[in-house]
């Protein structure tokens, strides 16, 4: 299988680019790869159909994305043409070809309001930006008929790229305080997590993976299991940290949203049920705070 990947520098796409390994022929395609043939900007649609035409794979990844959340308030049109427009463009070039999409999105499609894990079935209503591109990005793929899987997963976190954990490593070195908000609910999960179930997925797909999305693909959750806040977050990594001894950190110290406004609102419960991903690949989500104590390890 020639599996045309995106995002290979992020969290995730590196993590997918070593899992797939064993899944099939990987091709990174990007928008800083040296090789003209395989680069790849999702702001220019030439640029995606040029680059897909010439790699003709039978399965496309694409964690690729515009992922600033604060940011996209401020560049809505960018985040929509990576987010919202470039997934359509992707789709309707893999229907061309017979070759089928996997694609992620994020909790951030939900409002927050409800108080029990959102299911596939819930109602979106997203309240940033970001959500909103994310989910137009999810309805293109959707419109166009081509076998695909949408992975929908939340608090993404590894050694790499930009996030959380990172942040907060980084920051204990530098401050005595940090205040972080305790009243968002959500279930981080480790890239390689996500990374591996995709594998797993594939990995049980018959000869023709068009086929095997055609009749199991569709959308999907695919979170770590158990939750906590971002405050529940930070107080796990500085227990787990090992380099207490060098770091400036004294206090931790929960806040509430409103002591921390940012541009871009976010919903105050974002848990998904990943249970039909479960129940239809036989798929088992570790708890959070197991992976994390993995991640520390590191
Ligand atoms: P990262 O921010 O770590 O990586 C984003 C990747 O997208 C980078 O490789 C970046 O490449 C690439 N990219 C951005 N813009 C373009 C562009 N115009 N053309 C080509 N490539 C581009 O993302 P994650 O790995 O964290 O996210 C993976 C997926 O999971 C995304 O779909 C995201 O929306 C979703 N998700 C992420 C969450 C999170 O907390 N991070 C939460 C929920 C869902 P470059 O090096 O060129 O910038």
């Amino acid at each position: 299988m020639k599996i045309l990947l995106t995002g290979v520098t992020g969290q995730l796409g590196w993590e997918l680019q070593r899992t797939l390994l064993t899944i099939g022929e990987v091709i990174p395609v990007g928008r800083s790869v040296s090789d003209p043939s395989l680069q790849m900007d999702l702001a220019q649609l030439d640029s995606i159909r040029r680059t897909i035409r010439e790699v003709k794979p039978d399965l496309i990844i694409n964690p690729a994305a515009y992922t600033a959340v604060d940011k996209a308030e401020s560049e809505p049109e960018l985040a929509m043409a990576i987010n919202g427009i470039a997934p359509g463009a992707i789709a309707q070039e893999a229907k061309q070809l017979g070759a089928a999409v996997i694609h992620y999105s994020t909790d951030y499609v939900f409002d927050g309001k409800k108080n029990t894990a959102y299911t596939e079935q819930d109602q979106t209503n997203p309240q940033n930006i970001y959500g909103k591109t994310k989910l137009a990005g999810e309805q293109a793929i959707a419109s166009v008929g081509v076998p695909h899987l949408i992975l929908r997963t939340s608090w993404v976190y590894s050694l790499r790229s930009k996030n959380f954990l990172l942040t907060m490593l980084r920051l204990a070195q530098e401050r005595e305080e940090i205040r972080v908000v305790d009243d968002q609910i959500g279930a981080p999960t480790w890239s390689r997590t996500i990374a591996e179930a995709t594998a797993q997925i594939l990995s049980q797909a018959p000869e023709n993976i068009s086929d095997f999305l055609a009749s199991r693909g569709g959308l999907y959750h695919l979170t770590a299991s158990g939750q906590t806040s971002w405050y529940g977050f930070a107080k796990a990594i500085f227990e787990l940290d090992e380099k207490k001894s060098d770091r400036k950190l004294q206090r931790l110290i929960a806040i509430t949203s409103q002591e921390y406004p940012t541009p871009a609102s976010r919903p105050a419960y974002s848990l998904l049920d990943s249970q039909k991903l479960s129940n239809t690949f036989g798929l088992l989500l570790p708890d959070w705070e197991r992976s994390l104590e993995l991640v520390m390890q590191k």
